[in-house]
């Protein structure tokens, strides 16, 4: 799944494709149109941007600062446009092209800079317009600029509130998709997302990362015992309880039915371990209390770390799951890392 940002961009793109299309066919025809009529700066403008409009076109897809480009392409466009309404001998019918302006920005260039950049434009193409074609003081004259003033004034609200509902729309929809439901913790997706982040930064400061999994002790018996919808009430407490207890950088995300998996970031190998082993400690001294039924819970994690246990999350997911099996079959209510791990296997060795 993308994040925010990149899901805005490809939607952007795939407008800015479109109109890119328009601005070749209609620059070079309204080119053709003022050099016939004598126009030759405006027609020379044109002919730049429909060839602008051509080299963009091709690249637009996989170009990146695309928000960059945006602005090189729509600032100078906007200019021209009010350029060509001020150009004497050009039709009054030019004055349309105003409608367009909060459009193109606001789909362009989002809620803030579309709000400006409509702004700064409509005004500039409303007062050539009055410099060009008002005259004496007529009723005509306030009616006609009073047209173009509302009428652009409508497409800029219209475009304002279709904008800052569609950002609600897309920020809602993309912490739905990234969040469990039931515990409102993160989900395997935003898991998988951070991870990607967290590592970068890793690699690139040669910081510690490490990936934890917990998965609750007998939690079948609360399910068989006291019934789904008091299992379902643990998991939450059990979510509040770690995330309440780590740090606000660190990620819990919810990543199967009673599993749960914490990623560390910039704490060494034994720190973590003292972390996640007060964590269970903490767990097992304070039971659950749910409908005046007291739930005593223990929890077993196993933890693998970034680098030493592999590069990937799935490598990383996969080590600290043999681990958790080594802690369950260690008799559970128990934590194993890298260390914990020889320990156990020499004991194991040594037995034989
Ligand atoms: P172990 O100590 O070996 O982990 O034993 P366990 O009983 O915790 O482990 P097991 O994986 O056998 O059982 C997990 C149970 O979690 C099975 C399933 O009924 C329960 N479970 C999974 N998802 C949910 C959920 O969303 N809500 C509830 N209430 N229970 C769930
Ligand atoms: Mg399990
Ligand atoms: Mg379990």
């Amino acid at each position: 799944m993308l994040n925010n940002l990149e899901q805005n961009l490809q939607y952007r793109r795939s407008v800015m494709r479109v109109m890119l299309m328009l601005v070749m066919v209609g620059g070079s025809t309204f080119s053709a149109i003022n050099f016939y009529r004598g126009l030759w700066p405006l027609a020379i403008l044109e002919l730049i941007f429909a060839f602008f409009a051509f080299f963009l076109w091709r690249k637009v897809l996989q170009i990146s600062h695309f928000q960059r480009w945006v602005s090189a392409f729509l600032l100078p466009f906007f200019t021209t446009m009010v350029y060509a309404m001020y150009v004497p001998n050009t039709s009054v019918s030019i004055f349309v092209w105003i409608l367009t302006i909060p459009l193109v920005s606001y789909l362009m260039m989002g809620r803030k800079q579309g709000f400006w950049i409509s702004l700064f434009f409509i005004a500039s193409g409303v007062s050539v317009y009055l410099y060009r074609f008002i005259e004496g003081d007529s009723v005509i004259n306030i009616a006609d600029t009073l047209n173009i003033i509302i009428s652009a004034s409508l497409m800029m609200s219209l475009a304002h509130v279709y904008e800052v509902n569609r950002e609600k729309n897309e920020d809602r929809l993309l912490e739905l998709a990234s969040t469990d439901t039931l515990t409102g913790l993160a989900n395997r997706m935003k898991l998988r997302e951070n991870f990607t982040l967290y590592s970068e930064y890793a690699k690139r400061h040669k910081s510690s990362l490490a990936v934890v999994i917990f998965d609750l002790d007998y939690f079948k018996k609360i399910n068989d015992q006291y019934g789904h919808h008091v299992g379902d009430a643990t998991l939450c407490y059990i979510a509040n309880f770690i995330k309440d207890r780590v740090r606000k950088t660190d990620l819990l995300a919810r990543f199967g039915g009673e599993e749960f998996v914490l990623l560390i970031v910039g704490s060494k190998e034994k720190d973590c371990y003292k972390q996640v082993d007060s964590l269970r400690q903490q767990l097992k001294d304070t039971p659950f209390i749910y409908d005046e039924v007291t739930l005593a819970m223990t929890v077993s994690a196993g933890i693998a770390t970034y680098g030493n246990d592999g590069l990937s999350l799935d490598d990383l997911l996969l080590k600290a799951d043999q681990r958790l099996y080594l802690a369950k079959d260690n008799g559970r209510n128990f934590v194993v890392d890298s260390i914990k791990e020889s320990e156990i296997k020499n004991l194991t060795t040594n037995d034989i």
